[in-house]
This record gives C-alpha cells, structure tokens and sequence, in this order.
C-alpha cells in the first residue's frame, strides 16, 4: 500500500529563526552550548549575523547596548542555567539602563525541573529571571513562537525599555509542525514603541513653572539619548537661553563645548537653580536623589518621562510632563511662545565665571607633567589625540578612569560615550565595545582601569576573531583604586585592592594576533593611540600610571561605609 506524501515539516528551532528575521533582527550576541548550538547555525544560514563571545555578560552587554543605539531590542541567546545567569547580569542592568534587549536561553526539560529530579544544567529560568527584568515570557510549543517574540519585543520598546527574558524549552525546539502552518502563524507587530504625546495641561504648567524661573537649569539624561531627541533638544535648549548639565551618558546630546553646557560649573549649578527641568533623567543616586548639601533646597522641577511612575520617586515633582520625549518637547516648542521664558542674564553670567575659574584649575592639571603619569596627564594626551577623532564610540568603566575621563573628554555628538550607566557597573567595557563596533559601524576606543577591564578582558579574543577596529587604553595602576595598599596583617599575600604590579596586558591581545603598546610617558601615550587609531586595527595599550594616585572608590567614596572601628580607623 502506497502512503501519501507526507506534508513539509519545520520545527521550534527554525521556525524561532524565521520569526526573528521576520522581526528585523539582524544580528544575535551570545555563547553556544546545549541546547542552542544549532538555532546559531540556522540564524547564520539565514543571513542573521552570530557574534560568539567567551562570557555570556559580554554577550548580553554588546546585546544591551545595541539596543541602546538604534531602540531596537538587541538579542542576546544563551545555553541553560549557567550561560542563562551570566547572561542575566547583562539582562538586569539593561533594565535598570533602560535598554531594550532580549535574552532568549535555551533550557532543559521542564518535567524534571518542576519535580527537582535534577537535570543537566536543569534551573527554572523564567522565574529566576522574573523580578529582574521587565517581562518574561516561555515558548512551550512551536505554535505559539511567533506571539512569544512579539511580546518581547513590544514589552522590551514599549514605555521605558528594558530587559525581556523569553525562555526557548528544548523540547520545543526540536518539536516539528507543519511548515506551511508554521508560516501562517508569523507576523511582524505594528508599531510596537508607539509616540507617546503628553497632555496638554502638564505642558502649560510645565512653561508656566519655567518661565517663572530665575535660575532655570536643563539636565540631559540618558532617556534624551536614547530618545534621539537631540534636534529637540537643541531647539529647546536654544531657544530658551536655559544652561544645561549633561549627564554621563548625555554627553554629546548637544556638544560639550556649547556655550550653555554648564558641565564645568556643576556644583554651582545644581546648588542654586530654583527650576530644574530634567529630560530623560532620574533623580537617583546620581544626582544625590535631587536633596541634600548639593541642592538649593527651595528647587523645583519640571520632569519629563515616559514612565509616570517616576514621577515623585524621590523628591515632589511640581510639573510631571508624562510622554515620550521627542513628542513631549515638540509640544512644549510649539507653546513655548505663549510663556515669556528666558533666562536671566546674572545667572549666565555666574556660571560663566565659575566656569573660566574651574577650566583654569583642570588645565593647571592637565598639563602638570609627573612620571609615572598620573591619570590627568594620560588624558590630556588621549584628548589631543581624540580632536582628530571626534566621531568614534567612547567606552568607559573604571573609578578614577571613568570619573576623569568624563570630566576631560569632550563629547561632540549624541550617543557615542558608553559607560557604566545606572548601577555605576564594571564588566560592560569589552561587551559594549563590541556591541558598538557590530552595530553602530564605527570604530571604537575604550578606556578601562585595570580592575574593570579583567572583568571583560578575555572578549579581547572576540575583538580580534572578527577584527572589530577597536583600541583599548588600560589605565594600568596596579590595582582597584591604587596599586600601593599594603597588607595589614604585614603577611605576604597582596592587599585587598592590589592586583599584579607591573602587569602586562598589552601581551594578551598579541596572543589573538592584534597590536600592542605599551606607553610610560604622555609623548608613549599619544604616539601609540595615534597609531592605533589610525590603524583601525584591534589594539590595546598598556598605559602605566602611578600606583599611588588612585582615590578610593573615585568620585563616589561618600558611598563606601568606612570601617569606624580598629585599625583602619588610623
Ligand atoms: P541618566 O542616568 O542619564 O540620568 P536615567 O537612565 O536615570 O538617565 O533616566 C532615563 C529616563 O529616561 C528614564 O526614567 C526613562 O524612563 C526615560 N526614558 C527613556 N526613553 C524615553 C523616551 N523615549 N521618552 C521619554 N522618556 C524616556
Ligand atoms: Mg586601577
């Protein structure tokens, strides 16, 4: 007896690939393993590009920061319970950034997990993942793939963006169904970060309060950035005459050289405002939580957010403005000329002064010439290199290395400065490095302390394998915070903060084949990133600083509870 033809099959692994590329996702960061070796294979057949990296944080960072860049989820895949936990730092800090970013994990069977029978790499993911992430989502069966991405997506863009977890069973992955049902049930959804316009009441109050302003100051956040405001924001902030203050992440939203930036008068500026209008900016620990010695106690804010839970999280907000941030300030543009706002010419010319006083006493630093070099006169040889490379990715962890460095380099277009963002997190340097140089096409330079860079270090091999053009300056200190701390016990093993003196990282990226400096003088400095940048080719420079220089904890020491107590006391 002759049987039918049987109908064409596909299963849970290709068809998870066509719905990504359905979706517009061109390119998958992650680390293969069990079960999801072969989903990478098939998103290469399909012309998806696969950047393979050797740690799932790194993966999930380059992810994170992709999404970052063109507010589109960025996808991170990796293999069940251990890739999946490294993955989900990356994945956590993308929501507390507010990056949109999928990690889709493979895991293992769901019967043995649920009853505790122990399976390989067995570990109930999506619920693990649930209260870091904005949403989580399983896929169960092949059939419900195409709903599952859509969720992700739209729940990572949507609103605030953020982390969305979306867990892929290994069984379902390699259960089939018909293809040609399988191809109906795909689809792309419509509109999936929709324009969020404010009402037009919190507009009015909002101008209302500005225009009753005598010191009014504008704080760029991260959201603006990422928000792609900047032509916004430009005729905002120009047409108001209002000064503003940058934050990290918001350099270069408008140039750091604009005449209003008031970046090099900060404490002035925040200590006697009377209005503050944050745009894209939480009032969290960086910005001391908007009270306290820092403030003018008597300010008042306008807030512009698209999460109206924001709203009063830490101090009363007197003109919430609750949209998207493009549509909220082309709203407030409009009815701008309703409200005599302007800024008042004593407070400008305040700043001014205090300005030309602080930029005095950076240059007096920046060209005291120490040796070994300390971390003023290493920048100030990166800086004269980088006027001739203003359009290039700015990647930044460290403590004295990111403090200084965001005070020192000047940022002239929008997005281009990558750090440690919200949580102030080290580990996202070679991650976000990749992640810029795949996505945004330029080429890249990260300065890294010593002790931020080990804990990325080895995707040095991810930058040569694919020949990604970034240079990476390690501020070599010896040490976290300083290479000098000794032993109290007077034992022999190092000190707490020490690492090894006289490290050599240069060598490591000889071993994949890229090129290596190593600079002991400003003049070593600025010879070999010229060369380096000029080059485009994967490089990095051991760059040696004085173990003795480094504060403690950077700008931030208010933060390190301090033993009160014995003999750290003296
Ligand atoms: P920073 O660290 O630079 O101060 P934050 O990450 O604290 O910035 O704040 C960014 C804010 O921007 C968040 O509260 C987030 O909800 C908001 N945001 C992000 N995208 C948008 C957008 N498109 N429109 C409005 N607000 C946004
Ligand atoms: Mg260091």
């Amino acid at each position: 007896m002759n049987s039918l033809p049987s109908a064409p099959l596909t299963d849970g692994m290709h068809l998870m690939v066509d719905a990504l590329k359905r979706n517009g996702v061109d390119t998958i960061f992650g680390v293969v393993g069990i079960p999801v070796t072969d989903l990478a294979r098939h998103a290469q057949e399909v012309g998806i590009r696969y950047i393979g990296f050797r740690h799932e944080q790194s993966a999930g960072n380059a992810a994170a920061v992709s999404g970052y860049l063109t507010q589109k989820p960025g996808i991170c895949l990796t293999v069940s319970a251990p890739g999946f936990l490294n993955g989900l730092t990356a994945l956590a800090c993308a929501t507390q950034n507010g990056f949109p970013m999928i990690q889709i994990s493979g895991s293992s069977d769901r019967n043995i997990i649920d009853l505790a029978q122990g399976d390989y790499e067995g570990l109930d993911q999506m619920n693990i993942a649930k209260p870091f992430v904005k949403a989580a989502y399983r896929i169960n069966r092949p059939e419900d793939i195409a709903v599952g991405v859509a969720r992700a997506i739209r729940a990572a863009v949507s609103g605030r963006p953020g982390g969305v977890y979306l867990d892929i069973t290994t069984a379902m992955l390699s259960t089939t169904m018909d293809a040609e049902a399988a191809e109906a049930t795909l689809f792309t959804p419509v509109d999936p970060a929709p324009k969020q316009y404010p009402c037009s009441g919190s507009v009015k109050r909002a101008l209302k309060l500005l225009a009753s302003a005598k010191k009014p100051l504008i704080i760029l956040g991260k959201g603006a950035a990422y928000a792609q405001a900047e032509e916004q924001v430009r005729t905002f902030v120009e047409s108001t005459g209002i000064p503003f203050l940058p934050m990290s992440m918001a350099k270069g939203l408008l140039p750091d050289d604009h005449p209003q930036c008031a970046a090099s008068a900060r404490s002035l500026v925040l200590g006697q405002a009377d209005v503050v209008m944050l745009i894209g900016a939480r009032l969290n620990w960086l910005l001391t939580h908007g009270k306290g010695k820092k403030w003018n106690p008597a300010v008042q804010f306008v807030q512009l957010d698209i999460e109206p839970e924001e709203m009063d999280s830490n101090r009363p907000i007197a003109a919430p403005v609750v949209g998207d941030i493009v549509s909220s300030l082309e709203v407030m543009i409009a009815k701008m000329d309703n409200f005599s706002i302007h800024c008042p010419q004593e407070w400008l010319d305040a700043i001014d002064a205090t300005r030309k006083v602080n930029m005095a006493k950076m240059q007096v630093k920046l060209t005291t010439v120490t040796s070994p070099m300390n971390y003023f006169g290493a920048l100030r040889a990166v800086n004269d290199v980088m006027q001739g490379y203003k359009d290039i990715y700015l990647v930044n962890e460290g403590a004295n290395t990111l403090d200084d460095t965001r005070n020192v380099i000047n940022m002239y277009h929008p997005r281009l400065r990558l750090d440690t963002g919200t949580w102030g997190v080290m580990g996202i340097g070679m991650g976000y490095a990749i992640g810029a140089a795949v996505t945004g096409g330029k080429q890249v330079l990260a300065i890294e302390g010593d002790s931020a860079f080990g804990f990325s270090g080895m995707e040095i091999e991810t930058i040569c394998r694919y020949q990604l053009p970034v240079t990476i300056v390690v501020f070599n200190n010896d040490g976290i915070y300083r290479g000098n701390d000794p032993n109290l016990s007077g034992g022999p093993d190092p000190s707490p903060t020490s690492l090894t003196p006289g490290a050599r990282y240069d060598k490591m990226i000889e071993a994949f084949g890229g090129v290596a400096y190593h600079a002991t003088t400003t003049g070593e400095l600025r010879n070999a990133l010229s060369a380096a940048l000029a080059s485009r080719k994967p490089s990095l420079i051991n760059c040696v600083i004085d173990p003795a220089v480094g504060t403690e904890s950077g700008h931030i020491g208010n933060l390190n509870p301090k033993s009160v107590v014995g003999s750290l006391q003296k």
